[in-house]
């Protein structure tokens, strides 16, 4: 028969494609599912029109079938088949997509769940078969064909003989090569674990016969094998699932089915948003960090899915920084993809999902905080010390998103208080939020510089983390007070009953030897206003405290 040739244009973009689009082989089963989910898709379109049709969801699924020893797999599906024309239009002209076609004839605003639009998915088929065989019967059509094709030199149509509606794709699996594997995608487990991995939320079922191990009866040990047919895909996402319809322990079952982590999740955020642009997300936050979190090895990002099609691992841009912690995946229909559907094609819709879920994570951090104190104080245990980060690192450009998540140790509460919490029970005359820096809060307890603001009864808050100090000097105040150290020279508190001057007097001759004997570790040597049963105090003009300079001394250049 004569065989028809691929388009030179077509040709070209056959060998780039086999060879270059995509990262990884295996997502030809994925380019093939949500091909066959489409026709599908368009049947359950039809019928809402056309009352001749009815949609029986049972009649309607994916088969996938392996077959070891003639090294073919088979894929299946009882959707909308293809007549011999569109064989010819949308598999022989590479870069058409009748799916793109249908969603713009369609008059009804529905087709958005229709996954295909760039008209080269089907041809990744190639990456992992030497030899391609469609077979299909369209809806209102008598007549089936078969199509064939060996890669690059083109195709044969001719008519075939299938009894239902449908298309069934036969791909001849490439022989192993020396670096090569291509067993995985003969055998159930490695099928399943790709089909679960982009496919899992495909709406309709993908079935596989599996072979399923079963005790004999009244015999020990001894087994019997038989072949069942199984859904492998879980359809319905938790994420399109009704809030009300779900409990703490489907989401933790999510997230560790996931593996998110291994620790239980806190706190779960499910958002729906149906607005000018569309998409569904869980997210959580953890419980712990993980062991690599505050290294550089540690990699952010939210899983992304397009319609239910898993596009991305971990897509860092859905998260700032100061947010890194938390995990879970976001699904949209609005995403405009790349040709491979690894990438986004612009960052615009991505980014205002981004804002979205930003603000979302904080109202919903900020909740935690205010109702369920206990918990947000696990959480900040494990992950305060990044949002101190974040305020540090932007230069304070976040200080809107973290200031109010901050939470400090109190010297009169004795345990950790918010920036607002502080400020709102400051007595009149205290004009400054005081902190003290030191290894520890007991050290800090200890410390001659706390005594006269304790005294005064103004609270004091300890700075026992390095990025403390940092984070506070880039937020510079919290609703209009200032940030003071104790150890500062200008405390605006004086003891009462002090007489410095005559002290100063008195002593100039002994300050100045003192002066003199350590002039290279101090500037100068005076009688302070700030102690009471201390003898001495070490005090810093200017900007830096004393625990930042031992900081910034440590720090390698
Ligand atoms: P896309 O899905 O982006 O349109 P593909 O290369 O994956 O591109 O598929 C090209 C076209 O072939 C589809 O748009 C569709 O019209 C048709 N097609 C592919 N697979 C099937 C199928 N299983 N049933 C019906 N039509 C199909
Ligand atoms: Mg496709």
């Amino acid at each position: 028969m004569a065989k028809t040739e691929f388009k030179a244009e077509s040709k070209r973009l056959l060998e780039l494609m086999i060879n270059s689009i995509y990262s990884q082989k295996e997502i030809f089963l994925r380019e093939l599912m949500s091909n066959a989910s489409d026709a599908i898709d368009k049947i359950y379109y039809r019928a809402l029109t056309d009352d001749a049709l009815t949609f029986d969801n049972d009649q309607y699924y994916i088969k996938v079938t392996p077959d070891k020893e003639n090294r073919t797999l088979k894929i299946s599906d009882t959707g909308i088949g293809m007549t011999k024309d569109e064989m010819e239009d949308n598999l022989g002209v590479i870069a058409k997509s009748g799916s793109l076609a249908f969603k713009n004839e369609t008059e009804l605003q529905v087709g958005h769940d229709i996954i295909g639009q760039f008209g080269v998915g089907f041809y990744s088929s190639f990456m992992v078969a030497d030899q391609v065989t469609v077979i299909s019967k369209a809806l209102d059509s008598n007549e089936a064909y078969k199509w064939e094709s060996e890669g690059t030199d083109g195709y044969t149509i001719e008519p075939y003989e299938k009894e239902t509606v449908g298309t069934d794709i036969i791909l001849k699996i490439k022989d192993n090569g020396e670096e090569e594997n291509y067993d995985d995608f003969l055998e159930e487990q490695g099928l399943k674990t790709v089909i679960k991995k982009y496919s899992d939320f495909i709406r309709y079922p993908i079935k596989m016969d599996v072979t399923v191990q079963q005790p004999k009866e009244d015999e020990e040990d001894e087994y019997e094998e038989y072949q069942e047919e199984q859904t492998v895909n879980n359809m319905v996402p938790i994420w399109k699932k009704n809030k009300s319809e779900l409990t703490d322990e489907d989401y933790e079952n999510f997230y560790a089915e996931k593996r998110y982590g291994f620790d239980k999740p806190l706190k779960h955020i499910h958002i729906n948003v149906d607005g000018s642009i569309r998409y569904d997300a869980i997210l959580f936050i953890p419980e712990s960090a993980p062991p690599d979190y505050y290294t550089a090895d540690f990699e952010k990002g939210l899983e992304l899915y397009s319609s239910g099609v898993l596009i991305m691992n971990k897509s860092a841009d859905l998260l700032p920084d100061y947010f890194g912690f938390v995990k879970g995946m976001v699904d949209s229909e609005d995403l405009s993809l790349n040709i491979s559907r690894e990438m986004l094609q612009h960052d615009r819709q991505l980014k205002t999902i981004a804002k979205n879920i930003k603000n979302k994570i904080k109202s919903n951090l900020k909740t935690m905080l205010n109702n369920d104190r206990e918990n947000y104080e696990k959480f900040y245990k494990a992950f305060g010390r990044q949002l101190k980060f974040g305020v540090y690192n932007d230069f304070g450009m976040n200080k809107d998103d973290l200031q109010d998540l901050l939470m400090f140790y109190s010297s009169t509460e004795k345990k950790l208080v918010t920036l607002d919490e502080y400020v709102s029970r400051m007595p009149e005359d205290q004009t400054y939020i005081y902190y003290a820096s030191g290894d520890n809060y007991d050290k800090i307890d200890k410390l001659p510089q706390t005594e006269l603001v304790a005294d005064k009864g103004y609270e004091i808050l300890y700075f026992t983390e390095e990025v403390d100090e940092f984070a506070i000097k880039m937020l510079m105040n919290y609703k209009e007070k200032e940030f003071k150290s104790v150890s500062s020279s200008d405390l605006d508190i004086e003891n009462e009953d002090d007489n410095t001057e005559e002290e100063e007097k008195e002593n100039k001759e002994v300050f100045a030897a003192m002066k003199e004997a350590i002039a290279d570790k101090v500037t100068d040597v005076r009688a302070s206003k700030r102690l009471k049963s201390h003898p001495v105090v070490l005090a810093s003009d200017g900007e830096i405290s004393i625990e930042m300079e031992k900081v910034l001394q440590s720090m390698p250049n």
